[in-house]
């Protein structure tokens, strides 16, 4: 890279790290790994917002879904959210999303949300907006954030990355438990190897394979290796 470039690219950092003032523990992971759980346990404990980036990708899809645009237009898709208000926001220390003042929250699960949503994150403008949403909560939060490129794009410069995995038939039991009609094997597929932002371990996380461990236990895990790391925690974790 040109030193010019180099230059550019330094300040861009520079300038970013300098709004992001908050503290960022990044969790990723494929389709039900345990992320979620995991994330939303540690959040609480240790009073951290809890972020699920998964579902700012849902609310994308089920609005584009709900009007009956193909996931795969780019052209309808961004259109559609030219002329759409996304309001990100926080409650009990969860993030939410308002589309257009509807809380999409009920249908973030259904079976043509679950069938559409790697469509609509592997559009490289549709990660652009969601990604500036989800550094604006770093600006005033610490947060628990989880997804797929947390640590490898969202917030690369966080010390505090983390990988949950778990075996395919593992993943694939959890989701039956919960009643839940997914394509996770498809999911994963489209979100590994697609051209932006795909599904990667970063290079400095911590990877725990979560097969045969409680959610307790992953999280217990996650908070000995941040102790390791010096960040401090509200006594009694
Ligand atoms: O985490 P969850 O399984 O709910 O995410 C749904 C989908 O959203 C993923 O399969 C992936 O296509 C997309 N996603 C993403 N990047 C993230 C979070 C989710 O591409 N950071």
């Amino acid at each position: 890279m040109p030193i010019g470039a180099r230059n550019a690219v330094a300040l861009f950092r520079a300038a970013w790290i300098h709004r992001q003032m908050h503290t960022v523990i990044a969790i990723d992971g494929p389709a039900a790994s345990g992320k979620s759980s995991v994330a939303r346990m540690l959040a609480k404990k240790i009073g951290f917002l809890y972020v699920n980036s998964g579902a700012m990708y849902r609310a994308v899809t089920w609005l584009v879904t709900n009007r009956g645009i193909s996931a795969t237009d780019a052209g309808r898709v961004l259109g559609l959210l030219d002329v759409t208000k996304f309001e990100c926001g926080t409650a009990n220390n969860q993030s939410t999303i308002l589309i257009d003042g509807v809380d999409p929250e009920p249908h973030l699960t259904d079976a043509a949300v679950n069938a559409n949503v790697s469509a609509i994150a592997s559009i490289p403008e549709v990660r652009r907006i969601l990604v500036d949403r989800q550094r604006q909560f770093a600006e005033t939060n610490d947060l628990v954030m989880e997804g797929r490129d947390i640590g490898s794009v969202v917030f690369p410069d966080t010390p505090y990355k983390f990988y949950v995995d778990a075996s395919p038939e593992v993943r694939a039991a959890r989701r039956a438990k919960q009643g839940l009609a997914d394509t996770i094997a498809e999911r994963d597929k489209v979100d590994t190897t697609r051209r932006t932002s795909p599904l990667v371990i970063a290079e400095d996380a911590h990877v725990i394979e979560s097969s045969y461990l409680t959610i307790d236990g992953v999280v217990g895990e996650i908070i000995g290796r941040l102790k390791l790391k010096g960040l401090a925690l509200p006594e009694g974790v």
